[in-house]
């Protein structure tokens, strides 16, 4: 099948999802939702591409489970399906959409077959209840319900998406330009996930793996005088803060490193880059909230946190409670899910010399448990 590109759409911003996850990153075991449709895909056989389109953000996580094409997705699907076509260099492309998550396999494998039989390949459902349009019944034996995937020639698909009308799907762009389309069975089990009611219908999905995943994080921060201290989004009452591009929220930084740790995600460098002006003087917490958001939308549920800050000054007990309520509060858990604890380098080292600070942290993840909804 080293004629065909897959392109697998999967840009939307789950608007009318209606929960914090992306439709994308919910879990079935321990794979995403995008990846396992394009496993699925895969499984039918070798395609010369897959492209996979998705926002920016999502992109750079994305390229830690497969070695895919990553295309950032456009305003709309066509602007999207427009991007993928430009990386597209084979006879044949077929498209589908992320949403449409439980396609099996005997649905691909018809649509591939009978790709020399028209310029687009569509599959379709026949309707089963009485339709009315406008007021006025409809003969249903004429109409069709289109899905996706849909196979069209490349060359003519390009040329298609060439024009200012939008379209909603390839077939009605190609079947525009005056190119026939073919039609095979559909699948009734190839349901587009769009709300959360949907979810109950996707019965080729697993529940979320259970399993707890840790991550741990590390950052030191010299003092420099004249500077306000914050640790843990907590202000300090001292006369000296930290030397740092942003805030220096020593405390903050690395349990941000051992969240995205945990999610496999990097590093705080190279989320909140210190070269990029943007992160000049940052409020720790925002990025912290930003993070949060991030594993939330990706699909991971936080556990507890650990922390260890060790310092030698200043003294820190009298403000222990109160940063567990603020990075409680960050982090949307309970403040039981937050332990500070503050420690002294017995006067060992830069820590012991009073040069700065070092804080340990340790994050537990879980997958989001969407069979729950
Ligand atoms: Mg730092």
């Amino acid at each position: 099948m080293s004629d065909t590109t897959l392109i697998l759409l999967g840009a939307g911003g789950s608007t009318r999802f209606k929960v914090d996850v992306k439709k994308q990153w919910l879990y079935s075991g321990d794979t995403p939702l995008w990846l396992h449709v394009a496993q699925t895909f895969a499984s039918v056989g070798a395609f010369k591409k897959i492209i996979v389109v998705s926002s920016k953000e999502e992109i750079d996580f994305m390229q830690n489970f497969a070695n895919f094409l990553y295309v950032e997705g456009g305003d709309s699907r066509q602007a999207s399906l427009t991007h993928a076509m430009e990386h597209v260099d084979s006879e044949y492309v077929l498209v589908s959409d992320i949403a449409r998550c439980c396609i099996d396999k005997e649905t691909i494998q018809r649509i591939l077959d009978a790709k020399t039989k028209a310029s687009c390949i569509v599959p379709v459902l026949s309707v089963v209840d009485t339709l009315y349009l406008e007021g006025t019944p409809i003969d249903r034996e004429k109409a069709k319900i289109i899905q996706t995937p849909q196979l069209s020639i490349a060359r003519i698909l390009k040329k298609a998406l060439k024009t200012t009308k939008s379209f909603t799907d390839e077939s009605s762009a190609i079947a525009y330009l005056g190119e026939s389309v073919a039609f095979v069975a559909g699948s009734p089990m190839a349901h587009k996930l769009t709300t959360v009611e949907d979810l109950a219908k996707l019965s080729c999905l697993k529940a979320p793996s259970s399993k707890t995943l840790t991550g741990f994080g590390v950052d030191i921060h010299p003092f420099e005088s004249g500077k306000t201290m914050f640790l843990c989004g907590v202000q300090i009452d001292t006369a000296y803060g930290f030397k740092a591009h942003s805030d220096g929220d020593v405390a903050i930084h690395a349990l941000i490193d051992a969240l995205l740790g945990a999610a496999g995600m990097g590093d705080i460098g190279e989320l909140y880059p210190d070269t990029d002006d943007t992160y000049k003087g940052a409020d720790s917490k925002v990025l912290l909230r930003d993070t949060v958001r991030k594993l939330t939308s990706f699909g991971y549920v936080l556990g507890n946190v650990d922390l260890t800050i060790m310092a030698e000054t200043p003294k820190l007990m009298s403000y222990k409670s109160h940063m567990r309520q603020s990075l409680a509060s960050l982090l949307g858990i309970g403040q039981h899910l937050v332990n500070i604890k503050a420690t002294t380098a017995e006067k060992l080292g830069f820590v012991g010399r009073k040069e700065g600070v070092v804080v340990y942290a340790v994050a537990n993840l879980t997958y989001f448990n969407w069979k729950t909804l």
